[in-house]
């Protein structure tokens, strides 16, 4: 599940603050919030043939977290697209592109905590890359539980996804360190919240669990999901979901723009039940395909 270095990617270009450059041109200052205190807000999207999937629910998601953190000075939502848009367009990419957009506090005049340094306007920070999605979707993925808990709004929110992944990080070493591709990481009560970069599913007779997204952050996937569980007249619960009630489920997945709908083989060396036989993330799998052109926003 290590991703290589894709030759393709070799002369992108990346828009930085109010410019389009070479990757090795493509720098922030080191006074940058991001720099600074990881202080920025992002967003994952992905570009399917001309179009970027579900644009307007990335841009809700960016712009309430950088509300959440007082932002000053942010560009608006027609800002951002344009960006975006020329970005892709500067690249000629229309298919087969991974999008990391970064909102920084933008720089400060002096090293420091307090966002009253930042009197420059945010920085926007736009990175698409040819990537196909992450994960191994025909094999599927074998996860660990971290002992790491996932963020609870007592600390963090997670429904800021802002760039302190640290959190994240500790628990995807875990997974690393045990030949694992993935965390599973728990909330402050020992219930399932969220795999390190996906959000989690589970079925049990024909009906759908996900945890509540008290401790993990709202997946756009997550949501679309439990739209497409509707279509397909499947229920969808969310509920407190323990260890137990993941190693005895009939099928688990995780979802996400990096690896969109993955089957998860094994939690804890606990093979899931169907595996190799799941029924209904396939038939989730086949509506989720058929929605991509309804929710693509063409690029112009
Ligand atoms: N959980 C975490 C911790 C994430 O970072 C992400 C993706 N950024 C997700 C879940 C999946 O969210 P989405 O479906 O919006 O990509």
């Amino acid at each position: 599940m290590l991703q290589k270095f894709d030759e393709r990617n070799k002369d992108i270009k990346i828009y930085v603050k109010d410019g389009i450059y070479h990757r090795d041109e493509a720098k922030v200052s080191v006074f940058d919030s991001i720099v600074q205190g990881g202080d920025g807000v992002w967003e994952g999207l992905r570009v399917y043939n001309g179009g970027v999937f579900m644009l307007d629910r990335h841009l809700n998601r960016l712009m309430n977290s950088a509300k959440a953190m007082h932002f000053a000075d942010l560009p608006s939502r027609s800002e951002v697209t344009k960006a975006l848009f020329d970005t892709l367009k500067a690249n000629g990419m229309m298919d087969g592109v991974h999008v990391r957009l970064t909102l920084t506090r933008g720089e400060k005049i002096t090293s420091g905590m307090d966002p009253r340094l930042n009197t420059m306007g945010s920085t926007l920070i736009i990175v698409p890359e040819f990537k196909a999605p992450v994960y191994d979707n025909e094999s599927g993925i074998a996860i660990i539980t971290s002992s790491t808990r996932r963020n609870s709004p007592n600390n963090l929110d997670s429904k800021i996804h802002h760039n302190n992944l640290i959190n994240n990080i500790l628990a995807k070493i875990e997974a690393n360190v045990a030949g694992a591709d993935a965390a599973l990481m728990l909330d402050n009560y020992g219930f399932a919240s969220e795999l390190n970069g996906t959000n989690i599913f589970m079925v049990k007779d024909n009906v759908m669990y996900t945890p509540h997204a008290d401790a993990c952050l709202p997946g756009i996937t997550r949501g679309l999901v439990i739209e497409l569980a509707t279509d397909i007249g499947v229920r969808c619960i969310e509920k407190n979901i323990s260890l137990t009630e993941l190693y005895t489920a009939d099928e688990v997945f995780s979802t996400g723009t990096m690896g969109e709908l993955t089957p998860i083989k094994t939690i804890d060396g606990r093979d899931i039940e169907n595996y190799n036989n799941t029924d209904i993330m396939n038939r989730l799998n086949s509506a989720f395909e058929k929605k991509i052109p309804e929710y693509c926003i063409k690029i112009v």
